[in-house]
């Protein structure tokens, strides 16, 4: 296994290997580090130093998001080279090898709608099993994995890049917790190098939505860009990500930010695809986080129309292409500050 992880993708290529039970043996390192493999993409490093800190980062729930993938699999090799001497508990997760392998964001169903037991509400076929068992997996994992550790001190990154351009080009989703972000969180998220962090206003079934929601981590969905295959991503545009994972891996102190630089947004309203006769009046190119003005006529159904209500809403996940009952967008205003 170590021979793999040696190289900057080596996380990548024993990624696509099939998993082999020997893997889940503890391997250690020079400086006592230890590492093994739970399952395909997932690995479980060990600090010399016993801790209860436990960081979960996850990339490629979408398997055609390189950028995230590639900056854990160099992490890694680092870590394996000793260049970086972890001192806290670290699980990497690839979520989907297999939609990686064929270069898709998934191969039959969208990966982060299917965690915090939602993959129960999925017909099992041939085509849905493997994102199904796999997101069982990985609760499974985590699971294990956090409770193994007894502490409060539980962070969840899942790292992401998206395929719509963004006015913000980077941000957070933080999962709906009922509570308000803090200072010390808008420190990390903008040591990660994010521009902006968008409120969830109610729970979901991604997987920091899981980790938040069932053991407490502090959790974001965090877009660092725009997707490319790999080997095209422009190392620049993740040196702050990049900074920051190595930094909460070695229990170093984070680059500091003034936490006023975070613009801040709260969800006000979804729009829902109803019936056919749904009209979209967004672009489908329009940017992530585009703005409208109040009375701006959004969409339009059989029973009812969606009209800008603030002084100004900005539309975020346009996608038109979704199922009668459906999301199509999320409209969100920038929340006051206080
Ligand atoms: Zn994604």
């Amino acid at each position: 296994m170590l021979s793999f992880l040696e190289i900057t993708d080596g996380f990548i290529k024993l990624s696509k290997q099939p998993h082999k039970e020997a893997f889940e043996q503890w391997v250690e390192l020079p400086n006592h580090v230890k590492l093994r493999q739970l399952d395909c993409g997932v690995l479980q490093v060990l600090p010399a130093q016993p801790t209860n800190e436990a960081l979960v980062i996850s990339c490629g729930i979408h398997g055609n998001e390189t950028a995230p993938i590639e900056i854990v699999s160099h992490q890694i090799s680092q870590i394996v080279l000793g260049s970086i001497i972890p001192k806290v508990n670290v699980l990497y997760i690839l979520g989907n090898p297999e939609s990686m392998n064929i270069s898709q964001r998934f191969v039959e169903l969208n990966m982060n709608r299917l965690f915090a037991g939602a993959y129960k509400n999925y017909d099992l076929s041939e085509a849905t099993a493997y994102e199904i068992k796999r997101a069982e997996r990985l609760e499974s994992l985590v699971s294990d994995f956090y409770l193994s550790f007894n502490d409060e001190q539980r962070i969840h990154l899942d790292l992401h890049t998206a395929i719509k351009p963004s006015y913000h080009k980077t941000f957070a989703i933080r999962p709906y917790d009922g509570k308000r972000i803090t200072k010390s969180s808008k420190k990390l998220l903008l040591a990660a190098g994010i521009e902006a962090v968008l409120q969830h206003n109610k729970p979901s079934t991604t997987f920091s939505y899981y980790t938040n929601h069932v053991f407490n981590a502090e959790s974001y969905t965090l877009e660092l860009g725009k997707v490319k295959p790999f080997g095209e991503n422009n190392a620049a545009d993740f040196a702050l990500a990049v900074q920051c994972l190595d930094a909460l891996v070695q229990a170093k102190d984070l680059a500091q930010f003034d936490v006023s630089n975070l613009v801040e947004y709260k969800v006000v309203a979804e729009i829902i695809r109803n019936t056919d006769d749904f009209k979209f009046y967004v672009s489908e190119n329009v940017e992530n986080f585009t703005a409208f003005p109040q009375g701006s006529l959004i969409a339009e159904d059989i029973d009812y129309n969606y009209r800008v209500a603030f002084a100004e809403e900005a539309v975020v996940f346009p996608n038109i292409n979704v199922p009668n009952g459906q999301r199509v967008a999320v409209m969100v205003t920038k929340v006051n500050r206080d």
